[in-house]
């Protein structure tokens, strides 16, 4: 074992500080990675704060990580020193169930270990859990390590490794393409990742924001359309034209409103995680044979093709670095849906001792 520095929060009240923790030392199987950038997603905000059920402490956040690799176990083949790498929200898995030998760790029938606050069964003690990316290294088994192109600007590519493949792996599960009409509710970390994908797929795309000033953003990122959802004449408007809506929102929110702008056979797909439940209103399915799914991130494989389809396409997420003592502010303006359209930490502003 070896000590790491990182940032996390002693309970679900307390802000993100400096701390120190333990890591495993890199075992055969094993690639130790010196981070150099981590991504801030919204599941970041709702794990420190317990949003989704009793949070273990210390939390250290973070699954958009990026770094260069420093060192590689003996049985590791894919990767060496020196290497670009990411890491997402998964560090491991079952590797034997229908989901995991599919290439969908992700659903695991004994749940993956996810990168954070997650049991950790690479320790001997009981109780023993995760820590994330914002911190200085981290070690994983190799086959959750991903290759980033080196074309791509390293900071930038961070998101990829969650709202890219939260997004790209829905998209791509229905097939959405060219001649379709795709709607994206919310343009934040997330939302702005699926608006670049579904354009570069080709399909005919409009964006649902809560937000005046994103609509020259929306349109920017490539958005065909932007319709401002609290506006209920342009809302009215929209009803049964969309294929395909993915939602984004990480708040509380009526989906009802936005079944109804599905057309016959349409689907909805919730990635956002609002706190709380929803209702859901059955004519709002039933009328037009609608269909309401859910999609977590993505497999360990598409996460591989999506990189390399944004390495091709030149696609990254649009960012704003931080230092990360500016992680407590950075968490306040993402709650107020004022961060465009990603933050990612510079990894060389952590402490290097405490
Ligand atoms: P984010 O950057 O904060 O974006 C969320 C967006 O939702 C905001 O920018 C805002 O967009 C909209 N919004 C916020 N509050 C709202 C409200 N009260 N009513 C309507 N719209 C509201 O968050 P994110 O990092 O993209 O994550 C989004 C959600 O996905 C979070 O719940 C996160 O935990 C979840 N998530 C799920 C997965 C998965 O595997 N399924 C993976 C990663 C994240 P506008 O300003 O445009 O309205
Ligand atoms: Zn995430
Ligand atoms: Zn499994």
């Amino acid at each position: 074992m070896f000590s790491c520095v990182g940032y996390g929060a002693a309970s679900a009240t307390a802000p993100l500080k400096p701390l120190t923790f333990e890591r495993r030392e890199c075992g055969p199987n094993d690639v130790q990675i010196d981070i150099t950038h981590c991504g801030v997603c919204h599941s970041d905000i709702h794990t420190v704060r317990s949003e989704w059920g009793e949070s273990l402490y210390p939390c250290v956040p973070g699954h958009e990580i990026i770094g260069r690799v420093v060192k590689t176990g003996s049985s590791v083949t894919r990767f060496k020193v020196g290497d670009c790498v990411g890491v997402g929200c998964m560090v491991d898995s079952c590797r034997h169930c229908d989901s995991c030998t599919a290439g969908l760790e992700q659903y695991c029938d004994a749940n993956p270990v996810w990168t954070y606050n997650s049991p950790d069964a690479a320790f001997p003690q009981e109780g023993a859990y995760t820590f994330g990316g914002y911190s200085r290294s981290i070690v994983v088994t190799e086959h959750f390590v991903l290759k980033v192109p080196e074309t791509l600007d390293p900071a930038a590519a961070a998101p990829l490794l969650c709202a890219g493949i939260t997004t790209w792996s829905p998209l791509a599960h229905w097939k959405v393409g060219k001649g379709h009409k795709v709607g994206v509710v919310g343009l934040g970390g997330l939302g702005h990742m699926a608006v670049k994908f579904a354009v570069a797929l080709g399909a005919e795309v409009t964006l649902f924001t809560t937000s005046p000033n994103k609509v020259e953003d929306g349109k920017r990122l490539g958005a065909h359309r932007v319709v401002i959802s609290k506006d209920a004449e342009a809302m009215a408007a929209e009803h049964n034209r969309f294929d395909f809506i993915l939602d984004a929102v990480s708040a509380d929110h009526d989906v009802n409103a936005y079944l109804a702008l599905l057309r016959q056979d349409g689907h909805m797909v919730l990635v956002g995680l609002p706190e709380k439940p929803m209702s859901v209103a059955a004519f709002a399915l039933v009328g037009k044979r609608r269909s309401l799914a859910g999609s977590a991130i993505g497999g360990i494989k598409e996460t591989q093709e999506m990189l390399d389809f944004c390495g091709k396409h030149n696609i990254t997420a649009d960012i704003e670095m931080i230092r990360m003592d500016q992680i407590n502010d950075a968490y306040e303006r993402v709650l107020r849906s004022d961060v465009k359209y990603r933050f990612v930490i510079d990894m060389e502003s952590l402490p290097k001792a405490i």
